[in-house]
């Protein structure tokens, strides 16, 4: 099957700054050659800490951060900037939705003007619109009554519900999820998310779901990709990569997820240390610094990402144990 999205080699830097004359004294090394593909109807879920590169990922791929360098390929064709009317065209198929519903709506906008936006902001014509708009918050579970109120007057999960509409209304192919429950309670966040599969389902919608909360992309993913100061460390079917997860970084992210069997045995890993700053990585392995198996040779040589003995191409990691 052919990819929906593939990313190759992508970079995005950031340039730093500083002294008298505000010359760039560096850069900020956000996503460092980043490759992955994206299957049509699946949801590749992008997980790691907070500052790991994940949101900026995503900001690249939606073409609101010029990348670096590396290639995005959507539907067999290159994202290139330089081709404003094709970049527009390819952006009505890709939509996003964001952390934070009420940072994301404009608050001086009622729900209708905001949905209306894209109709506009594309060139679709007006037919309809009123029995189009009242079908699409139908579809995520508003009443065609909240057309007419401001965001403010509406709860997280509503607002949500909202930013959600905004993504579908020009049936997108594929949907860019950068922490879309992550401001929200909890007993929300599972209504949320099952709106997006359901939606999924209906629409055939394929999702790039990034989060910091593994739970929540163990409940959403198909594969699952794990990113660390800018750099995937390991990618792997959902099951494979919680029953077997095989880099150090990854063992010590499902360590930390609480099960609700007390008596079940579990033995916590606890990184010492913060995630080194982008801006100046470690040489070799950039987990070294946190690694509780970091050896020698990792401190010098970049271990490769590939793919793991015995597990049919789909399972790959970077390691040196490995
Ligand atoms: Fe740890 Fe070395 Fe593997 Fe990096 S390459 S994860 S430092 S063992």
């Amino acid at each position: 099957m052919e990819p929906i999205l593939s990313v190759n080699n992508l970079k995005k830097y950031f340039p730093v700054f500083g002294g008298i004359f505000l010359r760039r004294r560096g850069w900020v090394y956000a996503v460092d050659d980043v490759s992955f593909d994206v299957f049509p109807g699946e949801t590749l879920g992008l997980v790691g800490e907070s500052g790991c590169g994940k949101t900026t990922l995503g900001r690249c791929i939606m073409g609101l951060y010029a990348s670096t360098g590396g290639k995005i390929r959507f539907q067999g064709r290159n994202l290139d900037k330089r081709d404003r009317g094709q970049l527009k065209a390819m952006r009505l198929k890709m939509q996003m939705i964001f952390q934070d519903p009420f940072e994301s709506l404009n608050s001086r906008h009622t729900v209708r003007e905001i949905l209306e936006e894209k109709y506009r902001i594309h060139g679709v014509g007006n037919n309809e619109l009123d029995r189009h708009l009242a079908a699409l918050l139908k579809t995520v579970g508003l009443s065609p009554r909240a057309l007419s109120r401001f965001p403010h007057e509406f709860s997280g999960g509503q607002r949500q519900r909202i930013g959600i509409a905004r993504a579908i209304s020009l049936e997108p192919d594929l949907i860019v999820c950068d922490e879309p429950v992550s401001a929200l309670d909890v007993s929300v966040q599972s209504q949320i998310l099952n709106l997006l599969l359901t939606l999924q389902q209906d629409m055939g919608l394929t999702f790039l779901f990034i989060s910091h909360d593994l739970s929540v992309v163990r409940h959403v993913s198909d594969r699952i990709a794990v990113m660390y100061l800018g750099r995937i460390v390991e990618m792997a079917d959902r099951d494979d990569l919680f029953a077997t997860p095989s880099h150090p970084y990854t063992q010590a992210l499902l360590s930390a997820i609480p099960i609700a069997d007390p008596t079940a045995p579990k033995q916590r890993i606890i990184l010492e240390g913060e995630i080194p700053s982008p801006e100046n990585p470690p040489a070799g392995c950039r987990f070294h610094t946190r690694c509780p198996s970091a050896m020698a040779v990792c401190r010098r040589k970049e271990p490769v990402f590939k793919p793991l003995n015995g597990k049919d191409g789909t399972h790959f990691a970077a390691c040196h144990l490995l």
